[in-house]
């Protein structure tokens, strides 16, 4: 191992860290001899966890205040820099308060981010893999010069493994100057509705595109993923269309997501959607267009109208109970 000490921005959700916070301690601990996780909240609480997933030590913020994450946290990560000791990498997941606080990063450090990042390999430092035009290259790049690099990388690039590792040290790491940032303070948040799975972990992903016709098609992805414990999802045109929300969207600027099947209704297969799917273990793709990019990558590919399968596919997946 080339690098040493990896730090780890580990955002808390409810009793846990997120999915992608979860993957990138494990990326970490993959390539550096020494992990710290950083969060905040109920950071003590959290130290089994940080141990759980590599880390030895979780500097713990504390009690935002119903501040923004972004400006405290820069603002913690540079005091803690200050004092000595800083690592060679911060790794930050590309969630919107991560890319926020990435940006106060960089700017305090006055070091660059390398972001949308897909891959991390030690190779005399660390070397970063970005996927660039829409997911059609891949371009790897490497930090110069002294400092921390800040690599702002995107869910599902890493699998997440616990390993077993003791409790984390806890170390308090208190926010230093953040000038008027502090005016803005989160004023309500809501827990997304949803049935079933998340998308970003469900094992079945139906998504539905433009060829369904119109926004009522979407019920049938519905159903089927609920038929099959699945979410569903979404190409960007019917989200523009306001068919569903964004929340839905597959792709270069929606959800990563790597389901053991992703059934592809009715999308045509932009670079810009596979790029957010072609990682899925086995994908399905209905479209009537035999030519159509998707059946590129489709392990199964059934040329048709999907307003004729997708009824027999319920009908199907009913009769089997
Ligand atoms: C910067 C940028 C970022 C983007 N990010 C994303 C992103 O994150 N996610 C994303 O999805 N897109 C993204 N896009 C948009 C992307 O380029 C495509 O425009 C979009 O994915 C197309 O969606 P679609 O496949 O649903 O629609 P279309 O491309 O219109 O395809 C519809 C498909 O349905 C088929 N079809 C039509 N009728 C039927 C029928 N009755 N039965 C079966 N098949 C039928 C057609 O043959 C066609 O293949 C982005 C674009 C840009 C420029």
């Amino acid at each position: 191992m080339t690098v040493s000490t990896i730090w780890v921005v580990a955002e808390p959700s409810g009793d846990s860290f997120t999915a992608a916070s979860l993957e990138l301690l494990s990326a970490a601990r993959d390539l550096a001899s020494n992990v710290a996780a950083i969060t905040w909240g109920e950071g003590g609480s959290f130290a089994a966890l940080a141990g759980e997933y590599g880390a030895s030590t979780l500097y713990d913020v504390g009690d935002l205040r119903g501040a923004l994450p972004g400006a405290p946290i820069a603002s913690a990560i540079e005091a803690l820099i200050d004092g000595g000791g800083a690592p060679d990498a911060i790794f930050v997941p590309a969630s919107y308060d991560g890319r926020d606080m990435a940006g106060r990063l960089s700017a305090r450090l006055d070091r660059p981010v390398l972001t949308n990042v897909i891959g991390l390999e030690d190779g005399e430092g660390l070397v970063s893999e970005h996927a660039v035009f829409g997911g059609s290259l891949t371009v790897k790049a490497k930090f110069t010069g002294a400092g921390p690099g800040l690599f702002v990388v995107r869910a599902k690039s890493f699998n997440a493994e616990p390993m077993g590792g003791g409790p984390a040290q806890v170390v308090a790491a208190p926010v230093g100057e953040t000038g008027a940032t502090a005016h803005a303070v989160i004023a309500a948040s809501h827990v997304e509705e949803r049935t079933g799975p998340k998308l970003e972990d469900a094992a079945v992903v139906v998504s539905g595109g433009r060829g369904l016709g119109d926004a009522g098609a979407y019920a049938m992805i519905e159903q089927i993923a609920q038929l099959l414990h699945g979410a569903a999802g979404a190409s960007r045109a019917i989200v523009d269309a306001g068919w569903v929300p964004y929340s839905h969207q597959v792709g270069q600027t929606g959800k990563t997501v790597k389901p053991l099947v992703y059934l592809a209704c009715g999308i045509s297969g932009a670079t810009q959607h596979m790029v957010g799917m072609k990682g899925s273990k086995n994908i399905v793709a209905i479209n009537r267009d035999g030519d159509a990019p998707i059946f590129q990558i489709a392990d199964l590919g059934i040329v048709g109208d999907v307003h004729k399968v997708l009824p027999a596919l319920i009908d199907e997946l009913k009769a089997r109970g």
